[in-house]
């Protein structure tokens, strides 16, 4: 039957006036049916890019190269008819920032029930209407807020509206890109609670992206830490989290070593510097200006992503080479 989703070797390149902007490295990974996984780095590591990549919603004249398999289909490949009825009923996604994802001056309910009736996946718009309180309840908001203008909930709600949204047609894939990012703590756990709820009800598969490696642990089978454009570092979740061998990933789990601790979130001590420039990557290991380990050979040689026990890889040449 194989996996939900397969991306082998994606490659994504911006073209900017200022020159090629290769914002995904060659990825692959797969996602087997009801699993789920994170994908975590700092921003500019290329996870949106990528997540936008599975259902092609990158600008025009971007590259993409690689293949992503859904299904079994090719999304890279696919006439715009067909893209148009995998995303929605296939995969979906739930991006952060509920506010702008929403139009304004429409009512919540009909901006639910808009891909349902778009995709036929309701006969009408009274068993649109139906399905939307129906989703409403599920996503934890009663189902009367569907006469609501996104104005009149607050950030925690909107994000439950686009999580409804996302499920209408009830997709097998979802993925959330920061779903959590602009909530306040305690609103995040709920919203987080949520989806982990919605993944174990449905059999949903998941993509959960964010710049917080420790959200991750509780709602992810699996984690890959991006950096540059590449996963560097990949495993069972909370092995991963608890015990890293990439010194990326250690710097990113000591940036943020506990949810709803807002102290820990004020002092990222665990990364200096900032991420490069995906224009000038360093040479060998990108992560080498950054890193305390880096040794000589670490300027000239790239580290492949490769075994490092158990269910781990990682790219890094201390890791390849412990001696
Ligand atoms: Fe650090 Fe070298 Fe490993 Fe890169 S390869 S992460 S620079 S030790
Ligand atoms: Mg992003």
């Amino acid at each position: 039957d194989g996996p939900l989703l397969l991306v082998d070797d994606l490659r994504v390149t911006y073209h900017a006036r200022s020159g090629d902007l290769p914002a995904v490295r060659g990825v692959s990974f797969e996602l087997e049916r009801g699993a789920s996984l994170g994908l975590a780095g700092e921003s500019g590591c290329g996870k949106s890019t990528m997540a936008n990549a599975i259902l092609r919603l990158l600008p025009a004249g971007t590259t993409v190269d690689g293949s992503v398999l859904l299904h079994g289909q090719d999304v890279l490949a696919m006439k715009p008819g067909a893209l148009r009825a995998v995303r929605w009923t296939e995969g979906a996604i739930v991006f952060q920032g509920a506010l702008h994802a929403l139009n304004p001056v429409q009512r919540i309910g009909a901006q639910i029930s808009e891909p349902m009736l778009l995709h036929r996946t309701q006969p009408s718009k009274r068993a649109a209407a139906t399905r939307v309180a129906e989703l409403l309840e599920q996503v934890g908001l009663p189902g009367d807020r569907a006469s609501a203008y996104p104005h009149q909930l607050s950030g925690g709600q909107r994000q439950r509206v686009l999580i409804a949204m996302a499920l209408a047609c009830d997709p097998s894939l979802l993925i959330a890109d920061e779903p959590t990012t602009a909530l306040d703590v305690m609103v995040q756990a709920q919203v987080l609670a949520l989806l982990a709820r919605l993944r174990v009800e449905r059999g949903l598969s998941m993509i959960f992206i964010t710049h917080d490696l420790s959200v991750l642990t509780d709602v992810c089978d699996d984690l890959a830490v991006m950096y540059a454009g590449r996963i560097v570092e990949e495993g069972r979740s909370g092995e991963l989290f608890h015990s890293p061998r990439h010194p990326y990933t250690s710097g990113l789990a000591a940036a943020f070593p506990t949810i709803g601790d807002p102290a820990s979130r004020m002092n990222p001590s665990g990364l200096g510097g900032d991420p490069p420039d995906p224009a000038h990557l360093p040479t060998g290991c990108p992560f080498h200006p950054r890193c305390a380990l880096a040794e000589d050979r670490c300027r000239a040689h790239a580290p492949e992503l490769s075994p490092a026990g158990d269910a781990r890889r990682a790219a890094c040449l201390l890791v390849e080479d412990p001696t």
